[in-house]
């Protein structure tokens, strides 16, 4: 099966999530430039001192930074089959990086999951994650940032992902379950 996704949604709206339970069952990679930049963050690496300073406030960490950090890791063999990036691209700049990484080596992306909740249920499920997960950017002022950062940066990338014909947009309201079960037909109807 072709198997090369970016799941695309605001922050809160379960990509993290979904990508683990998706990439689990498709046996691929799970690439989350987030979770990459937390554990560089817990380990004090000079990495994680640099993201920090971004992502403490709600800012994206520079692009050069990440473009490499993903580049480094399409490089291993691991995803010679297929994989999930779960938060990049996150700016129309990305976009393009990844679309080079890829032709150079003669691969594109199949489709772009594009997770969805509305802005009001966004804080509350933040706020609920950050009594229990502990992040330092889900404070109220910081997910609002965020939020607004997603709306200016992020969003006008489901637009260029939907004139290419690959943009798949996954209601993700409801239940784990509920959301997992629509993103596997969703995802099985749009790959035939
Ligand atoms: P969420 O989707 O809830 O915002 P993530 O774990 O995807 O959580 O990202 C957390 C933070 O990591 C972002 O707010 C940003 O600062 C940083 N980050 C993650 N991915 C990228 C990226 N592609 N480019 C720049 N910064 C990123």
């Amino acid at each position: 099966m072709k198997a090369r996704f970016v799941m695309v949604g605001p922050p809160g709206a379960g990509k993290g999530t979904q990508a683990k339970v998706l990439t689990e069952k498709l046996n691929i990679p799970n690439i989350s430039t987030g979770a990459i930049f937390r554990s560089h963050i817990a380990e004090q690496t000079e990495l994680g001192k640099l993201a920090a300073s971004y992502i403490d406030n709600g800012n994206l960490v520079p692009d050069e930074v990440t473009d490499a950090l993903v580049r480094d890791r399409l490089s291993q063999d691991d995803v010679a089959a297929g994989f999930l990036l779960d938060g990049y691209p996150r700016n129309l700049h990305q976009v393009d990086a990844l679309d080079a990484m890829l032709e150079e080596r003669g691969e594109k992306l199949d489709a772009v999951i594009e997770l969805s909740i509305p802005d009001e249920e966004i804080v509350g499920r933040l706020l609920h994650r950050a009594q229990v997960e502990d992040r330092a950017d889900d404070t109220e002022e910081v997910i609002r940032h965020r939020i607004e950062v997603y709306h200016a940066a992020t969003a006008p990338l489901t637009d260029v992902y939907r004139e290419r014909g690959i943009l798949l947009p996954v209601d993700g309201t409801g239940t784990i379950d509920d959301v997992l079960n629509r993103l596997v037909s969703a995802l099985e109807s749009f790959l035939g």
